[in-house]
């Protein structure tokens, strides 16, 4: 006589709670809808993930650091010249598509972008592929 083991199927009870398929959210370029990264590749630079910093000439640029931006193209040679991030140069980053100015690379040994929060938004993968 064989008997249902009751302890297995509880956890695979728990096992499918437990992964839930989440729905992917997308960085996009707000010009274009371009996609430029994923909203998991959000990073935490110094413990923040959002950027308030003004430049040399006074200008606040408000951004959101990630890991990678596969999106963006990178333009210019880098510089140190003035950086937010001490260690790091910086090169521009734009739209791959509509090359409008995204905001930066910051390179290092730890490389990451910051992307601007007023030329980009967040979307998810469901509205971006009916919107396209
Ligand atoms: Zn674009």
């Amino acid at each position: 006589m064989s008997s249902v083991n009751i302890e297995t199927a509880t956890d695979l009870e728990e096992f499918v709670e437990l992964t839930p398929t989440r729905p992917r959210k997308l960085v996009v370029c707000l010009q274009c809808r371009h996609h430029l990264a994923d909203a998991d590749d959000a990073l935490f630079v110094d413990g923040l993930h959002e950027y308030e910093l003004a430049n040399p000439h006074g200008i606040v640029h408000k951004f959101r650091c990630f890991r990678d931006a596969l999106g963006c193209a990178i333009e210019g040679r880098p510089t140190a010249a003035d950086t937010w991030f001490p260690g790091h140069t910086w090169r521009l980053a734009s739209c791959g598509n509509c090359r409008t100015h995204l905001g930066w690379f910051f390179e290092s040994e730890k490389s990451f972008y910051g992307l601007l929060t007023i030329k980009t938004t967040v979307t998810s993968l469901d509205e971006y592929t009916g919107s396209t």
